[in-house]
């Protein structure tokens, strides 16, 4: 039987921001909505740019 859960609390390190998190598949899923919100803010502000003369 192999032993998963590493002595101490139930929480996950996030490989991506090294935060600490009970649920890491959620805070994954979060991660990717802020990453998609980011990205499409900065396509709009690039293309805000690039159309204003
Ligand atoms: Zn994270």
């Amino acid at each position: 039987m192999e032993n998963t859960a590493e002595s101490g609390p139930a929480s996950s390190e996030c490989p991506d921001c090294h935060a600490l998190t009970a649920n890491l598949e959620a805070h994954k899923h979060w991660h990717s909505r802020l990453v998609h919100d980011i990205a499409t803010a900065v396509d709009k502000d690039i293309d805000r740019r690039t159309h204003t003369s």
